[in-house]
């Protein structure tokens, strides 16, 4: 057979923008893969053959509707809810769902991208998935969160099912949330399954799902760390955002004693010097979980500095781990934290630091965890909640403990396995986890031949 022309990754991206017009994070997403795939494949014909790349970022098919329900004043509301299922290769779609103003079919579409390598370097048997809507959940009633939640799944729940598609939460879909959907779709359907990860522990949820984003997020950086005879102890350490990903990382680098001196949210940052410590973090978490406060009433507290519509990113730390949200390191940012004494960065956020950011950390040979390799731990035990569910049963905590940290462990190793750079003892974590995570996604791809 002739051999096909290698990936050309200037045009593959051109082909890419152009069949997917002012969709800015989906190609950002895309981008940061291809860069490290067309390389690795060039030499790999089945791959070209196959039209693998092309094929894993053109989802399998996208659900958009709409999604009405009424206010507390009587009102009709319409949001625009989204599912993206990008790819089923190696199991049932995979992937929460964010309720946020800021979705639009690019973030949509980027998440689910990413999610289909983040699920592979996991070990389960996920495909990548993502949705959401527009919706805010900020401001609203208890009850006019529970309509939106009952309206949209209307919709979705046709498209999901324990062997077909298992979201899960995201930005805005926390345990309320998912309690309103599953109720929802059990009304609906008739059905006990284990349709949504991320559920309540007396409807079928896991132990540790909770925390496993952010103690997922810690141990990639500690795993990172510990490869050059280093560890977390005593080191400053800069988190963003206040949700469920930034909390359970804080908790964790306060476990392992390293001190954590801010955390955000959307309104601004708090720099606390003397460290974040379990009774702070605690007020934190009642403020933002029960009370969705601002987290400018922690620096009234506690006496903290605030700054308002700033991010942390200027300050001195050693370690740094962006829990908010996509893009918000920039070139700019990542340069004032390698200036500033950053040996390591784990994106417990999907995406948080831009492409420019990204070559300046790599290229200073900052310790820099992806996305999709540092903050999979949340999916990999909503994988292990799916399997509970299959067999009916619930592990015990402490077996999803140990899981947690040989999942970790074994995303870190795939890293260096792919990543490492010849001549160095420097890995390039993000070569590492886009060409893991692509190869087992490919190869089941030839296996089914063209489909
Ligand atoms: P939450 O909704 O619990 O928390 C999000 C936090 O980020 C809040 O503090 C929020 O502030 C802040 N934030 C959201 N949007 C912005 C913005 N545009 N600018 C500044 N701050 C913002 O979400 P999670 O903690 O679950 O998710 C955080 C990140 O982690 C996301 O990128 C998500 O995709 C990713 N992730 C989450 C997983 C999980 O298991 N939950 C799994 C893997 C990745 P405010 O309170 O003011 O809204």
């Amino acid at each position: 057979m002739a051999r096909s022309n290698p990936e050309d990754l200037e045009q593959f991206m051109t082909e890419l923008k152009q069949r997917n017009p002012h969709e800015a994070e989906f190609h950002q997403a895309v981008y940061e893969v291809a860069a490290n795939v067309c390389d690795y494949i060039s030499d790999r014909d089945v791959y070209h053959e196959m039209q693998i790349l092309r094929r894993i970022a053109e989802p399998d098919r996208i659900i958009i509707f709409r999604v009405c329900w009424e206010d507390d004043s009587g009102a009709i509301r319409v949001n625009r809810g989204y599912r993206v299922q990008n790819n089923n290769s190696i199991g049932p779609y995979k992937g929460g769902l964010r309720f946020h103003p800021s979705v639009n079919l690019s973030v949509m579409k980027f998440l689910a991208f990413e999610q289909t390598f983040k699920n592979s370097l996991t070990g389960l048997p996920m495909g990548g998935a993502k949705g959401g809507s527009d919706f805010d959940v900020k401001g609203k009633s208890d009850n006019e969160v529970m309509r939106f939640c009952q309206s949209f799944m209307v919709e979705l729940h046709r498209h999901l099912g324990a062997d077909v598609d298992v979201p899960a939460g995201d930005i805005g879909v926390g345990a309320r949330e998912i309690g309103y959907l599953f109720g929802q779709y059990k009304r609906l359907t008739n059905k006990f399954s284990g349709v949504l990860t991320g559920k309540g522990m007396e409807y079928g949820g896991s132990p540790i799902r909770t925390e496993a984003t952010g103690y997922g997020t810690v141990y990639m950086m500690e795993d990172m760390l510990s490869r050059v005879g280093d560890h977390i102890e005593g080191k400053t350490c800069l988190v963003s955002g206040a949700g469920n990903v930034a909390q359970y990382a804080t908790e964790k680098i306060n476990h392992l004693g390293g001190r954590v001196v801010t955390m955000s949210d959307s309104s601004g940052f708090v720099y606390d010097k003397d460290g974040i410590d379990a009774d702070k973090l605690a007020y934190i978490v009642d403020l933002k979980t029960n009370r969705r406060g601002s987290i400018d009433e922690y620096a009234e507290e506690y006496g903290a500095e605030y700054h308002a519509g700033g991010q942390p990113w200027d300050l001195p730390c050693d370690l740094a781990f962006p829990c908010a949200t996509q893009n918000e390191i920039s070139r700019d940012q990542a340069r004032a934290l390698i200036r500033n004494g950053c040996i390591g960065v784990s994106e417990g956020a999907n995406m948080p630091t831009d492409q420019e950011g990204i070559t300046d950390f790599v290229d200073a040979k900052v310790l820099f965890a992806p996305s999709k390799a540092a903050n999979a731990g949340g999916v990999a035990i909503s994988g292990l909640e799916m399997s509970q569910n299959s067999a009916r049963i619930t592990w015990k905590e402490e077996q999803l403990q140990e899981l947690l940290r040989e999942i970790m462990q074994g995303i870190h190793d795939k890293c260096v396995e792919y990543g490492e750079v010849s001549g160095s003892r420097y890995v390039d974590y993000v070569k590492g986890a886009n060409i893991a995570g692509f190869t087992k996604v490919a190869d089941a791809m030839v296996a089914y031949g063209v489909v």
